[in-house]
């Protein structure tokens, strides 16, 4: 047997995770020969119903699940863990600015970025799910030093997946030839699908469907409007598609990327090759050997459409960053 991985999950018993962890115990996202523990974070108000989570979890018999614990106190939960999946978060209440999320969310995060910095695996991979995720993540790796800055991501999977599927109902070919979508940017509304890039059945996007108004009329504004247009549908936000984008993003780190191909993560500009400015957490297409690192694609070709709209949302990410100087320190 492999030696157990340690995934520690916030927000353990909203919505997500209620999908999420039975993905991650069953052996589906990490393998079907990787033990798993899981170390589920919650809070005074959560107490009971994450006890009703791990009671649940323990039923299922999963036979690779050795270990749930649970907890409110992130320097106990975080403790060796090898991944951190931040789910948690204070949703958008009704009159609350974006500024006010984002000051409510970011001390949690830093707070949060400050325990597994003290007591996670040295090299413990952070997924931010919660929102707004990007600036949740820059806070949360600015507060721990001590954790290599590549190893914080912010989760852009579900808007990929999102992309990939509207590609492939327009073309009428089914998803899995439609391949290369990365998504840059901030997780909002101005994040950018990238059609210029895709492929579909090994041929460029633009070329199988040859529709330019399509592209950037319709199909952009319907990937970014999508979890909004779900919330007035549904009248709560994605959870089951979010669940499976998360488990996306895990088995993207840990298995090998296919030639040619990438996937999406929100991850720090540092030294990147597109111009980006550094500091940031910004969405770019990533590949990875497998090993649960990456490095970004540095073949894409961005014309000037895409550089247009790259811009707008560097500017928001850059504004939502100087809202939240106070707790990284700048
Ligand atoms: P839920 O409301 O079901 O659960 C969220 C959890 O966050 C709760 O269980 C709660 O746990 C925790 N929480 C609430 N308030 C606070 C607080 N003040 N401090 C710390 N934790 C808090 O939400 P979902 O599971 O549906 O969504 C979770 C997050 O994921 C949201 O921020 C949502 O916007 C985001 N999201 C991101 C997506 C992406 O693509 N990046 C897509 C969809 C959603 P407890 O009471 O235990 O603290």
């Amino acid at each position: 047997w492999k030696k157990t991985v340690h995934i520690a999950v916030t927000g353990a018993s909203g919505q997500i995770s209620n999908h999420l962890l039975f993905m991650l115990a069953s052996g589906e996202v990490f393998g079907r020969d990787q033990p798993v523990a899981l170390q589920l974070l919650g809070s005074q108000r959560s107490r009971e119903a994450l006890e009703g989570v791990a009671m649940e979890l323990e039923d299922s018999l999963y036979p690779l699940l050795r270990e749930v614990s649970i907890g409110i106190d992130p320097r106990e939960i975080f403790k060796g863990a090898d991944y951190a999946l931040m789910v948690g978060a204070q949703p958008r209440g009704p009159g609350m600015e974006r500024a006010d999320l984002l000051d409510l969310n970011g001390r949690i995060f830093k707070d949060q970025g400050q325990a597994l910095n003290d007591v996670a695996s040295p090299d413990v991979k952070v997924l931010v799910v919660g929102n707004p995720c990007n600036t949740n993540a820059l806070i949360a790796m600015e507060n721990a030093p001590r954790i290599p800055r590549k190893n914080f991501h912010a989760l852009t999977r579900l808007d990929e997946n999102r992309a990939k599927c509207q590609l492939a109902l327009k073309s009428g070919k089914f998803y899995t030839n439609v391949n290369r979508v990365a998504i840059w940017g901030n997780h909002s509304t101005t994040q950018v699908p990238d059609f210029v890039n895709a492929r579909i059945g090994g041929r460029p996007a633009i070329d199988v469907i040859g529709d330019m108004k399509w592209f950037r009329n319709e199909f952009t504004p319907t990937v970014a409007q999508r979890g909004g247009a779900l919330i007035k549908k549904w009248g709560r936000s994605s959870a089951a598609s979010t669940a499976v984008s998360v488990a996306d993003a895990i088995r993207a780190l840990v298995t090998p990327t296919a030639p040619g191909d990438c996937f999406s993560s929100g991850v720090i500009t540092d030294g990147n090759p597109y111009g980006i400015p550094d500091g940031l957490i910004f969405s770019m297409p990533c590949r990875s050997t497998g090993d649960g690192n990456y490095e970004i694609c540095d073949d894409f070709i961005i014309d000037d459409w895409l550089r247009s709209k790259i811009n707008a949302s560097v500017d928001e990410l850059v504004k939502e960053k100087e809202c939240v100087g106070h707790l990284i320190g700048t």
